[in-house]
Formats: structure tokens, C-alpha cells, sequence
């Protein structure tokens, strides 16, 4: 194992050696580029670190100083000298980019004798113990955990002794103070003298880098971006000699994209400071001036930094984000990488590097983050505009996309206020969410939650519906008498505004302002593209009119899921919906009357089960009319593609008032509710009462919605509007189930064929999301024309884990224990649901060979997942309409690296 490599000689492909930053200063070095000579300590150093219970390899110091004498021969500069000292950086960087999240120093090497050496090269004292101050509070805080409001105390009082405001114009006496200072805070706090031989202050800083890699924040973005140990594995450090953006008017700064990571086009975009150092751009100390007024500034160093650009952009066929500095009008570059852009740039570009002959249509398809094009469907934050912003606190990312509005923590006030005035922007905050909740989704733009994870309540249907979402915000508390929630000692009251950006987990205070999302005119390129070597289908779970019109205009080839209580959501159908499940239930009255004999008795009866069915008739009816019209306009806005309708699913006692909510009624209502919820109370609800044993036992609902889907066809068909329903059965796990609602279906078929006359075809399913319905899908596939894998049942199922409670319990911790790699809710568990999934298509496909089979839990839009479904041969992925990009271009990427 080599430990070391200087940048000349490193194999820079291998990033997961040298770390991103390593391997890209090392391609840069090779590339003849100007890169300040330096060298990489691997990542292969640090995992012996943690083997070693933190202690650096024996060895590593002396080839540490063997790389920093080459060092001194390629820059004529010496380590710990007087005169003309070597100064160097030491950063962290690890496979992925983890922006932030470990730490550096910068100017290492100064003492009182270097210092000395550095004011003498420069002829500039006080850049000299600028930069000396800056060291000792940089090593201070990240070395020995010292606070930094410690320093900054000091660096008040300075200020306001010398009668100044800006750090810029401390004069070198009030320097030389700070630094006397400072080197008195580090050592009451590690009792001992601070450290001034360069080596010494090498090796503390290598091994608190190497400690980042598991600091807090490290282990916890790691976490939250899915970086699993074959992504990075540990960090790598990179040692370079100093360069300074800061010693002069002549000197600047700066970051750059080689093209607009906002909007695509090709131009360097990106901001610069004349005499600063890497941290004022970073730390936002003082604002970037545009990169384009360097090239007035400094002409020289622009042309070089633009050629460098274009050089860098061509040799890795890909935007690079590039960090440099200017030292007294000679241009260096720190950094390079694959540059984060939005996903309107990722489209843009992608299209454009086709047109430049850049990079194949494959490549250009490949290239694409698939998951980030979710942000194409929703509004985003407008980078410019955040940094005035405070920010309250930071939790998941559940659902993408930013809303701002005045927050409000009670859901009838979040639905009344909305009543009151439609043009209110509500965000709802709780602490978690119910289904009884759901009425205030409606009303509000976005949901913060201090609660739960991806998969809470939550995350899901505000996901379904299209609604920012943060969740688990631990930090956040939530007061629920006092209307305020409180985080970092920061209060937001009822109404007061907050902003949350569902893409990044981040959550503001006030209204920052966001950019309003519109289709890039290269989507419908990249789509064309991607239509011809996908072999997926791609559908989308719709349940509204405009959602399946925002599938379509995406590119979805039909809806592979409508999800029909979702139709009864809103607060006036809910109330609809609750009436019929409160119509009381005739079957034991009729029961009674078989055995009544009081012939009086027998009347009353007789007449209460004629009021009660009369009752629930119309009811029944009226949401017939109500599901009849939404059908029509989904099927409608999905002419010419397949519609799958899925009849009712959760157990009706979902719907009902919580108990929070029956505590309000008046009390003959009340009475009446409870008696009601008392009888629909089940143990197991996930394994209870619900989908396809409602239908059996309430064959009256699954009637209703069967007729609708019928009357909605013939209405359109009546138009010549090519309408193709398929029905869809929940929950199933025995054909004898299946073939019970066929019946129903037959009787209402032929009766509505001599109702319209017209011969109907309209597909007869079932979902495969119950375990025993894939081990027996051969019996299935004789009576149904299709399925559907239900992946979220059949995960809760195979893992016997129910995901509301696994979500806000265990999983965190079991990945956090590395007893799950990722969340089975998220992206298909494929040894185990997976395999399952594998016998359910084998089996049916024995009895029907070209069996339909499609997709539709959360899965269907993961990345992951489509993977898989391409090559267990799936027909269709069906996915939320904000992921139909998603979906489509995962499924071509699927396709293109199959061949
Ligand atoms: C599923 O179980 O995967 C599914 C799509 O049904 P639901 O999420 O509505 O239970
Ligand atoms: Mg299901």
C-alpha cells in the first residue's frame, strides 16, 4: 500500500483512492494545467486510521516529509523558514463530494518565525499576520474544537478598540494582539502551548480531517444521501502548497461554473473577490462580484481561467466546477469537479452536447441525475434571493419542490382559513400527520413536519399530491395550545411566514421568493430519445382530472394506478363519503327480521331497513355521479392510453372523525360516530378489513364504483373519444376472492352493454400485493387480464414490517446499524420482494404468456427499482406525475447500460 501520491503521480481515475479533489488536482496536474504542486494521502490511509483506533499508520510522518522536501524543490520554498516560507493547505475529500461536511485548514506552516519569513517575502506585514490569525483560529476551532465565537470575541474587541467595523482594516499591531490572544485561548483550552513546529501542526491536521470523516455532520449527510462504503470510503487528505487570493488588488478568488448551472447556457458562470481567501467566498462574509467583470479587472488571468475552462469541460466531456485563485496576477486552480446543476441545466446541457457532438445520445441520456428532474414539476428556490434569509432548521427532504406561506399548526383552522380566503398560502405544520389530516393538504402549499422520515404519512401523500415536504425536523418543537413552533431559539407563530424547500430539507424564515417551474424546450428531445431505447412502459398514479393531464404532458403512456378513495379527499366529498359509511349497515337488520316474530316488530323493522337502504342508495348514487364525471375527465386527458382504476382499498374506519375530533361534536352526533368508529375498530388494520374483502362484504360499494367506471366509458364513447378503462382489484390472495367481484363485474357489464348497447372491453385485474396472491398468480392470470404489483403492501408484507411504524421507529436505525442499506420502501429489496415478484410473473406468465404486468407502489418512480423492473421484464412502471421525467429517464438509462 502506497500511502502517498504527489499529484504528478497519481492514477487519477481512481477516485476511490484519492478522493474527487484528489483526482481531480491530479488530472489537472498531468493536463499541465497550473496546479500548485501537492500530493494525496488515501483514503486507504485513513480507513488504517480507524483500524488503528486513530492513530496515523507508523511510517506515515516520514513519507509525509519526504512529499513536503519535493514540494520545497518544485516551489524553491522551506518548510519552517525565516525567510521564504512554504505554507500549505490541507483538505479533506472523499469519493463523493460532501460539500461542507469535513473540515480544512488553510496557511499551516506559520509560526512567529515563518511569519516573519512571510512578511519579509511579501513585503506586507499585515497580510503576513492576517493570515497568521486566520491559521490559529482555523486549527484552533477544527484541531482542538475550540468555539469559534471564543475568537471572534477577541476579534470584536480588536475592533472596536482600534475605532473600526471591517476586519480588512485592522492594522498589523492590533494583529499581532489577536494573535497573541488567540494562541492564549487554544491553550487554557488544551493546556498546552499552541503548535509551532510545522510538522507537528501537519499531523494534528491530518488526523482531525481524517476524524471529520466521522463527525456529525459527515456520518449524518452520508446517511441522508445514501453514501454507502462502495460509493466512498473514507476520506483522503490533500496537502498543497498555499497560494493567496489575498495579497493585493492584483489577487482574487473565486468559484466558476464552465456553463450557467441554473439555466444551461453555455457560458462561465460563477462569482469572484479581488484580495480575499477561498473562506470569505465561502463563508459569504462578502458578496461575489460576477465573474464576467473580471475580465476588465484582470484581462490576463481571464483568458486563463476561461481557456482553462473550456479545456477542463472538453477533457471530462462534462461541466466542471472549478475553484481558483489569482496571486499577484498569476492564475492557479484549486479545484474540479462535476458541477451541480439544476435539472432544467441538465436538460439543457445534455441536449446541447449532442448538438456540439460532444457526447453520444446515450451518453447524454446517461449523464442525467434521473431523480433530480422531480424538481422539473415543481417551484424552486431562488438561489439569488436565500442568502437573505435566515434559516430556522434543516430536516428530511421528503417531497421535492419549495412553498412559502404563513404557517398554521391546526388542520380545521388551516381548511377554514382557506375557506375564508382561497388565495391564502398555507404551510400545515405538525408533528406527524393522520389520515384525518388530510383536508388540510388540500388548502396548503407545502407540509413541515418535526416527525418521521421519507415514508411517514406525510411524505407520502404530500409526494402523491404534489406538495413540498420536510419531515423529521428533530429540532423543531412544535406548540400546538400556544400556536408557535420554536427551533434554534427562533419563534414562528401562527401566521407568520416561513419558507421550506422540500428538495433540500432546509426551512426559512420569511417568504423567499421561488422560481416558478416550466417545461425546458429540450424536454421533449431528451423524451424522443429516451422513447426509443426505453422498453419500459411508463404510466402515472393519477387520481385527478390535472394530474393526469400533467402526466401527459410529461410523456406518461397511460395511468397505471387511480387510487379512488383519494377521489374523497377533498373536505365536501369526504363528508359524502363518511355518509355512506355511516348509512348503517341493512345486512343485520335483515338478519333480525329472519328471526323476528312480533308481527309489529316485523313492520318497524321491515320500514327501517326500506328508510336505511333508501338511505344509502342515494348516497351511493351520488358519489356514482361524482366518480363518474372524474373518470371521464381522466380518461378523457389519457385518450388512447390504458387507465387502471383501482376500486376502494383502506378499511372505511379511515375516513371516520379521530377521537380528538368526536370530543367536538355535539353529543347526539357524537353517540352516533362512536358507536359507528366502535364497530369498524380493528386490531391490524393493514391486515384487516379492507380492498378486496370490502368489496366482498359491502358488494354494494364496489358496484357503484364498477357501474361508474362503465357510464363514464359510454359517455365517452358516445363522443368517439377512445376511452380504455381497466379495472382493478386490491388486496387479493385467492382466485376464489378474485372471481367473487368478477360476478359483480359480469352482472354489471352485461347490464350496462343492453343499457348503451355497446360492446364494452374494459380489462379485468387484480394487484399483486398480498404474498400469497404472487405464489398462486397462476391461478390468477385464468381470470385476470392483468397486474399490478402493489410493492408497498407486498414490502410491508415480505419484511412483516408496517411502514408507518418502521418509518418512525426502527428503520432509521437500522440503517444507521448497517442492518439495512436503504429503505425497502424506497427502492425494491430485491433478494427478497424482488425474488417474490420474479415467481409472481413466471407463474402467470405460464398461463398467459403476454400477460400485462406493471408496477405501482412508491417504487415506480426509483431510480433503483426501474433498474430492476427492466430486467425482471415488467411491462410498465407506473409513478407519481412529478416523476414521470424521473421514471422515463431512468428506464432508458436502465435500458442503455443493459447493452
Ligand atoms: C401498493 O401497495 O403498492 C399500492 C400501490 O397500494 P397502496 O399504496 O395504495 O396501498
Ligand atoms: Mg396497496
Amino acid at each position: 500500500m502506497k500511502p502517498i501520491y504527489a499529484f504528478e503521480d497519481a492514477d487519477s481515475k481512481n477516485r476511490m483512492l484519492l478522493g474527487g479533489k484528489g483526482a481531480g488536482l491530479s488530472e489537472m496536474t498531468r493536463m499541465k494545467l497550473p496546479v500548485s504542486p501537492g500530493f494525496t494521502i488515501t483514503t486507504e490511509v485513513c480507513n488504517k486510521y480507524y483500524e488503528n483506533k486513530e492513530r496515523l499508520p507508523k511510517n506515515l510522518m516520514v513519507e509525509v516529509s519526504k512529499n513536503i522536501s519535493k514540494i520545497e524543490k518544485k516551489t524553491g520554498k522551506k518548510w519552517n523558514s525565516n525567510t521564504n516560507p512554504l505554507l500549505v493547505s490541507v483538505r479533506s475529500g472523499a469519493a463523493k463530494s460532501m460539500p461542507g461536511m469535513m473540515d480544512t485548514i488553510l496557511n499551516l506552516g506559520l509560526n512567529d518565525q515563518t511569519v516573519i519569513g512571510l512578511t519579509k517575502k511579501t513585503n506586507n506585514p499585515r497580510f503576513a499576520w492576517d493570515s497568521y490569525r486566520r491559521f490559529i483560529q482555523l486549527f484552533g476551532k477544527v484541531v482542538f474544537g475550540v468555539k469559534d465565537t471564543k475568537f471572534n470575541n477577541v476579534l470584536k474587541a480588536a475592533k472596536k478598540k482600534q475605532g473600526t467595523e471591517d476586519d480588512s482594516e485592522l492594522d498589523v499591531d492590533s494583529l499581532k494582539h489577536i494573535v497573541t490572544k488567540y494562541k492564549k485561548i487554544c491553550k487554557n483550552h488544551t493546556k498546552r502551548k499552541f503548535p509551532t513546529r510545522p510538522n507537528e501542526q501537519l499531523q494534528l491536521a491530518i488526523e482531525a480531517v481524517f476524524k471529520s470523516w466521522m463527525g456529525e455532520r459527515a456520518v449524518l449527510y452520508r446517511e441522508k444521501n445514501k453514501i454507502s462504503k462502495d460509493i466512498a470510503n473514507g476520506t483522503a487528505v490533500n496537502v498543497q502548497t498555499m497560494v493567496f487570493g489575498n495579497m493585493g488588488n492584483d489577487s482574487a478568488t473565486g468559484v466558476v461554473f464552465t456553463r450557467n448551472e441554473t439555466d444551461g447556457t453555455n457560458e462561465i458562470s460563477g462569482d469572484y473577490l479581488t484580495n480575499a481567501q477561498g473562506e470569505d467566498v465561502v463563508a459569504g462574509a462578502r458578496t461575489g462580484k460576477d465573474i464576467s467583470k473580471l475580465r476588465n479587472e484582470m484581462p490576463k488571468s481571464y483568458d486563463e481561467l476561461r481557456k482553462a475552462c473550456k479545456k477542463l469541460e472538453t477533457h471530462f466531456r462534462e461541466v466542471q466546477d472549478i475553484e481558483f485563485t489569482i496571486e499577484q496576477g498569476k492564475f492557479y486552480l484549486l479545484q474540479t469537479r462535476t458541477a451541480k446543476m439544476t435539472a432544467f441545466a441538465w436538460c439543457k446541457t445534455s441536449v446541447d452536447f449532442v448538438k456540439e457532438k460532444f457526447v453520444s445520445k446515450d451518453k447524454a441520456l446517461a449523464r442525467i441525475p434521473a431523480e433530480q428532474l422531480e424538481e422539473l414539476l415543481h417551484p424552486i428556490i431562488d438561489k439569488k434571493e436565500v442568502k437573505k434569509f435566515k434559516s430556522l432548521t434543516k430536516g428530511i427532504n421528503a417531497a421535492p419542490g419549495a412553498a412559502n406561506g404563513i404557517a398554521v399548526f391546526d388542520v380545521k383552522r388551516a381548511v377554514a382559513m382557506s375557506d375564508a380566503n382561497p388565495k391564502l398560502k398555507i404551510i400545515l405544520v405538525r408533528d406527524e400527520t393522520k389520515p384525518e389530516d388530510v383536508p388540510a393538504f388540500f388548502p396548503s402549499k407545502g407540509i413541515l413536519t418535526s416527525e418521521g422520515g421519507k415514508s411517514s404519512h406525510a411524505a407520502l401523500v404530500a409526494r402523491s399530491m404534489g406538495k413540498p415536504c420536510v419531515v423529521g425536523c428533530s429540532e423543531l418543537k412544535v406548540d400546538y395550545e400556544r400556536k408557535k413552533c420554536v427551533a434554534n431559539g427562533t419563534t414562528v407563530r401562527e401566521g407568520e411566514s416561513i419558507t421550506i424547500d422540500g428538495s433540500s430539507g432546509n426551512v426559512f424564515v420569511g417568504e423567499v421568493p421561488t422560481i416558478k417551474p416550466k417545461i425546458p424546450i429540450e424536454w421533449p428531445i431528451l423524451l424522443s430519445w429516451a422513447q426509443k431505447v426505453k422498453r419500459l412502459g411508463i404510466r402515472a398514479n393519477a387520481d385527478t382530472p390535472d394530474d393526469a393531464k400533467r402526466a401527459r404532458k410529461y410523456g406518461a403512456e397511460g395511468i397505471g394506478l387511480c387510487r379512488t378513495e383519494r377521489m374523497f379527499n377533498a373536505a365536501d366529498r369526504q363528508r359524502t363519503f363518511v355518509e355512506m359509511i355511516m348509512a348503517e349497515d341493512v345486512g343485520k337488520l335483515k338478519e333480525k327480521l329472519e328471526t323476528e316474530e312480533n308481527k309489529f316488530e316485523r313492520k318497524q323493522l321491515e320500514s327501517k331497513i326500506n328508510l336505511e337502504e333508501r338511505k344509502r342508495r342515494k348516497v351511493l348514487e351520488k358519489l356514482g355521479r361524482l366518480m363518474k364525471n372524474d373518470f371521464a375527465q381522466i380518461l378523457k386527458a389519457m385518450e388512447g392510453y390504458k387507465v387502471t382504476i383501482r376500486l376502494l382499498d383502506p378499511p372505511l374506519h379511515e375516513f371516520l372523525p379521530s377521537s380528538e375530533k368526536l370530543r367536538h361534536m355535539k353529543p347526539k352526533k357524537r353517540k352516533e360516530f362512536r358507536q359507528r368508529v366502535n364497530e369498524l375498530k380493528e386490531v391490524n388494520p393493514m391486515m384487516g378489513h379492507r380492498g378486496v374483502r370490502l368489496g366482498i362484504t359491502y358488494p354494494d360499494i364496489y358496484e357503484t364504483q364498477i357501474r361508474a367506471v362503465f357510464d363514464a366509458t359510454a359517455k365517452l364513447v358516445r363522443k368517439k373519444i377512445n376511452a380504455k378503462p381497466q379495472i382493478m382489484i386490491p388486496q387479493v390472495g385467492s382466485i376464489e376472492e378474485l372471481n367473487h367481484i368478477k360476478s359483480i363485474y359480469d352482472n354489471v357489464k352485461s347490464d350496462m352493454e343492453k343499457k348503451y348497447k355497446i360492446k364494452f372491453k374494459i380489462n379485468f385485474g387484480t394487484m399483486l400485493e398480498v404474498v400469497r396472491a404472487c405464489l398462486t398468480s397462476n391461478e390468477l392470470a385464468k381470470t385476470a387480464e392483468f397486474f399490478s404489483f402493489g410493492t408497498n403492501d407486498l414490502t410491508q408484507a415480505v419484511f412483516s414490517f408496517s411502514r408507518e411504524d418502521a418509518e418512525s421507529k426502527f428503520l432509521e436505525e437500522y440503517k444507521k446499524k448497517e442492518i439495512l442499506e436503504t429503505s425497502p420502501f424506497q427502492s425494491i429489496d430485491e433478494s427478497g420482494v424482488g425474488d417474490l415478484m420474479d415467481i409472481g410473473i413466471s407463474r402467470g406468465r405460464k398461463i398467459k404468456s403476454d400477460l400485462e404486468i406493471g408496477i405501482c407502489g412508491e417504487h415506480g418512480g426509483d431510480p433503483d427499482s426501474i433498474k430492476f423492473c427492466h430486467t425482471a421484464d415488467i411491462s410498465y412502471v407506473s409513478a407519481s406525475p412529478y416523476r414521470i421525467p424521473v421514471a422515463i429517464i431512468a428506464a432508458a438509462q436502465a435500458a442503455i447500460s443493459k447493452k
